[in-house]
């Protein structure tokens, strides 16, 4: 190998790849150099945040090498979710855990020992049975192993907060395989967890890329909660344009308020851990597949959901910390599209958590809930920018305020409170700094509650030289003297009031003070990020998000599947025809080109008839452009198909050479498939009878197109993809 190899240069075509297979024009930040390195056999620690796009770093290369890329990941859910957007991209990618049953396994087993499966999904606590290292060494034997992707890689660690011990003995990978490169990936962003992954997976010299953890796409604010909250919600989940999750503090909450917006006719439903676990994982899939628009959930909802399309992530409660926050409102917007994260914040809801964690059993933590509890407090009551807030408590400094949050975008009014501040402070003085805020609020507004009158209370100078301002503005600006460390707070589980110097310098009148007033903050506003669509735009996407929902339901798998949300509203707003003009959408690769052009552009097309928009007609799309002009580029017949052809030749029949080869029927198919398109002799007879072969070939030819979809729609659902895959296959063959 010559040095100019390993330059940059070394891997030209990767944005051709790109897509190709995934439809995308171009990588985001760090992604080609990720690759880039693991093509070069090199490890790799990938940080990046939640909907970074860290799958396609190992995703890419494993259809760029020869040889198996084995991903270790712990999420059931989330695994089967990846095969069906590989599969779907028409990429061979299979799982393995406790889900298959043993029919399933052994069948999964030979599509890797036959090579048939480049990206292979396992649990980490199968990966190191002595069983699937048995095969794991076969299959590095005769088809090879291109890469170990680790995801969920802060597992491994202690620090982190998910971790799990069966993680550690994935170390063994590298004794066992020490020439194989290993990916770790991850969306925790401590220092601490991210050196416990390279020593605990012994990466070797890796490639370490930190993205920012700014989410851009990501509106935060912070509304105050009161009695109208209930409306606001309301409102707010009709005017999401998409799924929602709404979070809550407790199960009771949880159930009170999805049942509320049943009844206003939302479709919403509850996840909690008080229902069973058949209900859970019903209303859950019923999420992720677009049957219901809202998810009112406690926190024990989201882990290894991987909905890309959540437009709106609601807290109806406060969160316990900014750590979770983070991940909890990081699951809307996955797909980069604008999205909006809520936080109602009500002073009560302190109370709340705080109770909860005094239940804590340990002290050690107890304290750092409580410490973790006051920095979420700062973010709900802060007046700058939010966004700066969270990456500040990740390491990660914003230049520039974010001009995508509430306090960037109307900032609070701030009104100058010195006086105030010092008829507050003096009070604490006058009460001995033996008191709380609610107390001192009293005092000040010339209360004469009992606890008032027997302390002697009412006769401190400072009773009642506070009437002209209501309990909240007081409250408010207590809280703020707190933040602005203009006054201290005892954290011992009975906060009592201190001064420290900064409030002697207020009362002596050498500081002021300034308090931003919450005023406007009551109204969510809309968030400037989502550009409105023409009304024709709107209505078509309405009619495309259907049609792909009809399609997943057809394929049981959930609607993104299918399209991400981005790509439909690029069909929406561009109105693509032909072929050409659809394969420019982002998301759309060879495959999705195939499957799905002919149907998606018919719709639109029948849409642009119906309201008068510019129709491009079916006879003027020139013959050079097609659905699946990528098929007939079929890569040449490999050891097993030949194997196949020879079973064949020897009088077996396709569903006999399933089963010797214990492989599932539709990976034979794909064989013949193959080798009828190389010119192989496949007596077709045998496999589909001539006279289905007779109908499919007219389909063919009366819809002038290839694709499986629509010549099935077309002849009826007797037909099966098995039969018509063979007949297209032959009826290209015949057109070469
Ligand atoms: P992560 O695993 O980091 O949470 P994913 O890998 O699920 O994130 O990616 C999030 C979304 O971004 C997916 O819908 C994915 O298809 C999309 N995506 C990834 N890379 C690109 C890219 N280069 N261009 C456009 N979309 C991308
Ligand atoms: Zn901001």
């Amino acid at each position: 190998m010559t040095a100019a190899s390993t330059t940059a240069q070394a891997f030209p075509s990767l944005e051709k790849a790109l897509k190709h297979h995934f439809g995308y024009d171009e990588f985001r930040h760090g992604q080609r150099q990720v690759i880039e390195t693991i093509l070069k056999n090199r490890d790799a620690l990938v940080v990046m945040p939640t909907g970074g796009g860290k799958s396609l770093c190992y995703q890419l290369p494993a259809l760029l090498r020869l040889g198996l890329t084995v991903v270790v990941s712990p999420l059931i859910a989330l695994m089967q979710d990846q095969v069906d957007s590989l599969r779907d991209n028409g990429i061979a990618a299979s799982y393995l855990n406790s889900t298959l049953s043993w029919d399933q396994v052994r069948s999964q087993e030979a599509a890797l020992r036959s090579g048939e499966t480049r990206l292979l999904y396992v649990a980490p606590e199968r990966l190191v049975s002595p069983g699937f290292q048995q095969l794991l060494s076969e299959v590095s034997q005769s088809v090879g192993l291109a890469c170990f992707a680790i995801d969920e890689a802060h597992c491994v660690s202690e620090w982190g907060h998910d971790f799990r011990p069966e993680y550690r003995q994935l170390a063994t990978l590298r004794q066992r395989f020490p020439q194989i490169p290993i990916m770790a990936l991850t969306a925790t962003a401590t220092q601490r967890v991210r050196q416990d992954i390279l020593q605990q997976l012994r990466l070797n010299d890796p490639l370490i890329h930190v993205a920012s953890f700014n989410r851009r796409n990501l509106y935060y604010e912070v509304v105050p909660k009161d009695r109208r909250t209930y409306g606001t919600l309301l409102q707010q989940v009709k005017t999401s344009g998409g799924p929602c999750i709404v979070y809550c503090l407790s199960r009771k909450r949880v159930d009170e308020i999805a049942s509320r917006l049943q009844q206003d006719g939302i479709a919403a439903l509850p996840y909690h851990a008080g229902l069973s676990d058949t209900t859970r994982t019903e209303n859950q899939q019923r999420f992720i597949r677009d049957d219901v628009q809202v998810m009112v959930a406690t926190i024990a909802f989201g882990m290894g959901i991987n909905k890309p399309d959540v437009r709106r992530v609601i807290h109806h409660d406060l969160p316990r910390n900014l750590e979770s926050y983070y991940q909890e409102s990081g699951r809307a917007g996955r797909d980069g599209e604008a999205a909006r994260c809520t936080v109602y914040y009500s002073y009560a809801d302190v109370a709340t958590i705080d109770y909860l964690i005094s239940q804590k059993p340990d002290e050690g933590e107890q304290r750092i809930a409580r410490q973790q509890l006051r920095q979420m407090i700062d973010y709900a009551e802060s007046t700058v920018c939010r966004r700066r807030i969270q990456l500040g408590y990740f390491g990660e400094d914003l230049p520039q305020p974010c001009d995508n949050c509430d306090n960037c975008l109307s900032p609070p009014p701030i009104e100058d409170w010195t006086v105030e501040a010092q008829k507050f402070l003096s009070c604490v003085a006058r009460c001995r700094e033996r008191f709380g805020m609610t107390h001192i609020i009293d005092v000040l507004r010339g209360s004469k509650k009992q606890k008032i009158l027997q302390l002697g209370h009412d006769r401190l100078s400072t009773h009642g030289i506070g009437k002209d301002r209501s309990v909240d503005e007081w409250r408010l600006l207590g809280r703020s003297l707190l933040h602005q460390r203009l006054l201290e707070e005892t954290t011992d589980g009975y906060p009592v009031l201190k001064l420290n110097a900064g409030s002697w310098q207020v009362m002596r009148g050498q500081l002021s003070v300034e308090v931003a007033i919450p005023e406007g903050l009551g109204q969510a506003t809309e968030s400037p990020a989502t550009a409105p669509d023409s009304l024709e735009a709107a209505q078509l996407m309405v009619r495309l998000r259907s049609l792909r929902k009809r399609l997943a339901d057809e394929q049981g798998v959930p609607p993104y599947v299918v399209f991400a949300e981005s790509a439909l509203r690029q069909m929406a707003q561009q109105q693509p025809q032909t072929p050409d003009a659809f394969a420019q959408i982002s998301g759309v690769g060879s495959r999705k080109l195939q499957q799905y052009g002919q149907i998606f552009t018919d719709e639109i097309r029948q849409f642009c008839q119906e309201n008068d928009l510019p129709v491009t007609d079916t006879a003027d799309i020139p013959v050079s452009e097609s659905f699946n002009g990528s098929r007939r580029r079929q890569r040449p017949p490999s050891e097993t198909h030949r194997v196949t052809l020879q079973m064949h030749q020897e009088g077996l029949s396709a569903d006999e050479i399933a089963q010797q080869r214990r492989v599932k029927l539709t990976t034979t198919v794909k064989h013949f498939e193959r080798l009828i398109l190389a010119g192989e002799a496949v007596e077709l007879d045998r496999l589909v009878s001539p006279e289905r072969q007779v109908v499919i070939r007219e389909a063919i030819e009366t819809l002038n197109n290839r694709s499986m979809y629509a010549i099935r729609e077309h002849i009826g659902l007797t037909y099966d993809y098995n039969e018509i895959r063979l007949v297209v296959a032959d009826w290209e063959r015949s057109q070469q």
